[in-house]
This record gives C-alpha cells, sequence and structure tokens, in this order.
C-alpha cells in the first residue's frame, strides 16, 4: 500500500537565474540590483522507515503536493497553505491555514488531503485540520500588502497574448500621467518583459540603502520591469515556486514613492503567477484587455473569472485592435464588432475604451515612444487612450 509514493522529491530546479547591476555610477548610497536564485530542498521522499515508526514530516509535505488548489493548478504546499505537519507512532497531523469565504474550498482541500495521505503506509491515524480565515478583504483591504503612498494599484490583465496588453498598459500609464496624475507601471512578465523596449530605456536600476529597487523614470512614469533586471540574453529558466518568489520580491521591494497609479502588466494568462500577483499586492481593480474576437474574449472571461476568485473587482474593459481605419477612412472590423461592448454589458462594467490598429502605435511600442504621448488631435489613437485614461480615473476617483 502506498509504494507509489516512495522517492517522491521536490523537483529540483537545476538553474538559478544570477542578475546584477554592472556598476553604480556614484560608487555611494546605491548599491546593484541582484537577484539571486537558490535550489529548492530535495525533501527526504525516499525512506518511509519501518512499519510502526512515525511518518517523516517532509515526506507528507511532498505528498500533499499532489493537492492542488480548488479550480487552480497550483498545489496547497508551495501555496503556502501547510502551516504545521507533526507525525508521531500512530497519528499524523497536518494544519493548514486557507482564506476563503467559499466553504466548498476547505471542504474540498480536506477530502483531497485525505485521498493523499489515508493510503500512505505508516501515517497512522491522519488528521487534517482545516482553519478557515474569512475572505481576502475587498480590493484596498487590510490582507494583501498595500504599498505605502500608492493611492491606486491597477492590474491590466489579458487572459490572451498578442492582443496587446502590454501596449495598452504603457499607454494608458503614459495618458494617466499626462492627465497629471503620478504613474508607475510594472511589468510584471518574468518569461517576456517588454515595457523597457517599449518605453526605450537600457537603463538599469539601482537599489537603496534599504535594499529597495528605485524605479526609472521615462515619459513621466516610473518603471520597472524584470527587463531591466536581466541581460538581452538571459534566459529566464526558473519555473513554478521559483518563479513565484522572484515575482513576489520583484513587486515588495520597488520604492515606488508617492503615487496616484501603479499599473501592473500581468503576464499573459490566468495561471499561478497572476494569482501570485493579485494575492502579494492589495489590487484595487482591474482592467482587462480584450480584442473584440471571440478567442480573445474566451480568454478575458477567464481573466474576469480568476479576479473574482480573490475579490478583485473588474474596473472596466479596454477593446484593442477594435478596428483599422484606412486613409479614405472606411473602418475595417478585422476581428469582429462589437465583441467588447457586448462582454462589458454581460460583465456589468464599462468599456473604458476602443483602441483602433494603428501603424505609429506599433512604430511607437518599437521605438520607446508610446503613442499616448502625441496629443489627442495628432494621432486618433492617443485620442483614444487620453479618453480611455479621462474613464479610467472618473471610476477611480483619484
Ligand atoms: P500582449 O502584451 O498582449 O502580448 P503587445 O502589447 O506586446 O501584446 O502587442 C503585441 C503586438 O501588437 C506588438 O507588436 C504591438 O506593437 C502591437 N499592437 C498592440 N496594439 C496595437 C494597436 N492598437 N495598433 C497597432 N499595433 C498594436
Amino acid at each position: 500500500m502506498g509504494q507509489g509514493f516512495y522517492g517522491i522529491r521536490a523537483e529540483a530546479v537545476a538553474s538559478c537565474v544570477v542578475l546584477s547591476h554592472p556598476g553604480c555610477a556614484d560608487g555611494g548610497v546605491h548599491k546593484p540590483v541582484g537577484i539571486t536564485g537558490d535550489h529548492k530542498p530535495v525533501a527526504n521522499g525516499g525512506d518511509l522507515g519501518e512499519s510502526g515508526a512515525p511518518m517523516n514530516p517532509d515526506f507528507v509535505r511532498e505528498a500533499l503536493r499532489q493537492v492542488r488548489y480548488p479550480g487552480f493548478s497550483r498545489d496547497i504546499v508551495s501555496f503556502g497553505l501547510v502551516k504545521n505537519i507533526t507525525c508521531e507512532p500512530g497519528l499524523t497531523v497536518v494544519q493548514i491555514e486557507v482564506q476563503t469565504a467559499d466553504p466548498a474550498v476547505p471542504e474540498r482541500i480536506f477530502q483531497d488531503c485525505h485521498a493523499v495521505l489515508d493510503p500512505l503506509p505508516d501515517i497512522g491515524h491522519a488528521r487534517v485540520e482545516i482553519e478557515v480565515k474569512g475572505a481576502p478583504a475587498a480590493a484596498g483591504g487590510q490582507v494583501r500588502a498595500t504599498i505605502p503612498g500608492v493611492k491606486r494599484i491597477i492590474a491590466v490583465a489579458s487572459g490572451k497574448g498578442g492582443v496587446g496588453k502590454s501596449t495598452v498598459a504603457a499607454n494608458l500609464a503614459v495618458a494617466l500621467a499626462a492627465s497629471g496624475a503620478k504613474v508607475g507601471l510594472c511589468d510584471c512578465d518574468l518569461y517576456g518583459p517588454s515595457v523597457a523596449q517599449m518605453f526605450g530605456t537600457v537603463e538599469r536600476p539601482l537599489a537603496n540603502e534599504q535594499d529597495e529597487i528605485i524605479p526609472i523614470e521615462a515619459h513621466g512614469v516610473k518603471l520597472m520591469s524584470m527587463g531591466f533586471l536581466l541581460d538581452g540574453s538571459s534566459p529566464v529558466i526558473v519555473r513554478g515556486p521559483m518563479a513565484t518568489r522572484y515575482t513576489q520580491q520583484f513587486l515588495r521591494q520597488v520604492a515606488w514613492g508617492e503615487l496616484d497609479y501603479l499599473i501592473l502588466d500581468l503576464p499573459p494568462g490566468t495561471g499561478d503567477i497572476q494569482l501570485t500577483i493579485v494575492q502579494t499586492v492589495a489590487v484595487d481593480g482591474a482592467v482587462i484587455v480584450t480584442t473584440p474576437q471571440e478567442v480573445a474574449l474566451i480568454d478575458a472571461r477567464k481573466a474576469v473569472s480568476m479576479f473574482g476568485k480573490v475579490n478583485v473587482p473588474i474596473l472596466g474593459l479596454i477593446e484593442n485592435m477594435s478596428w483599422f481605419e484606412c486613409d479614405a477612412g472606411k473602418r475595417y472590423h478585422l476581428f469582429g464588432n462589437g465583441g467588447g461592448a457586448r462582454e462589458a454589458e454581460l460583465l456589468g462594467v464599462p468599456l473604458f475604451g476602443q483602441i483602433p490598429i494603428d501603424v505609429p502605435t506599433r512604430e511607437g511600442g518599437d521605438a520607446g515612444k508610446p503613442v499616448a504621448l502625441l496629443s489627442a488631435e495628432a494621432n486618433k489613437v492617443a485620442a483614444a487612450f487620453h479618453r480611455t485614461a479621462a474613464a479610467v480615473r472618473s471610476k477611480t476617483g483619484v
């Protein structure tokens, strides 16, 4: 019985990322920024001991990695829910802490833990104790860390990649700044950071005495991106819990100063990293970027559902690539017409803006000069971003 659990080991992360700043301009207060990876410990999973001997807590913990948080691919161990494991002869006690308003969540975790633990040899009696804490506070609440000095944290998410999420995040940040707000933009995409490129900066950030990273400033926006910490050629090879840890470290250690808005450009998708981000900082609300096309809307719905699970309100939708207007002024709805408006109505949230496909927008992104730097009169997409920024401001009240 339970032989299948022999040899379960944490998947050793064979590689780490070591990033460092090449030098400090003033040689004084500021220190180079670096993120150093380490190796995930290998649990003692191969030695169960003689029958009748107590279980090894490490082994139990590794076995519990098979239990997923309901509705997500992430397991309860890497999620940090398993608070304590004690093993005595004949009795194994697992203490779990979960924060949810949904009674089905602890129930499911309880059953799944027993399904994993009960068949283990030498487990004796497995007791799973789950402490259920109240739901995470609504946006702006006390559970997730607020960032001192930052009035509103807004996540820009898409579910699907390639719909222009980063382009929208960058231009929204620039347009908000142009409207007089103090704005920061944090590119949270560990695997494909693009903000550095979109703002045309190759500067590397420095750290202050508190070991916080000082954001780079470009086009009136404070910027932080994994792209600033990585060499252009550095492959990012962290994954799983390591990636989650980097992202948390990255989010917590930036000296943003006073901001009206911090825009978080989330990585595409609705997986563990996105979940970690919205649970690490007190996100006030999410803006979902989609194209009018059904395939994009399907993934946008997944993003909406993910935010719903962690009680982050959807502030509104931005439809990108809504149409292409030729020189003669005729509009071509390349990805369909009206998808964003229909979805917004379905969700009961505002459609903040419709952004057309536009060559200067793409060129501006590639050249490090977001199109929203232009005036509304000079470019129609810039105008759309300025209107969108005004809509976001009136909805969020800053
Ligand atoms: P995502 O962040 O969703 O992966 P990006 O913002 O990186 O998408 O955009 C993907 C590509 O589409 C980029 O080359 C970008 O310049 C281009 N793009 C995005 N929105 C527009 C737009 N409205 N008009 C023209 N090109 C756009």
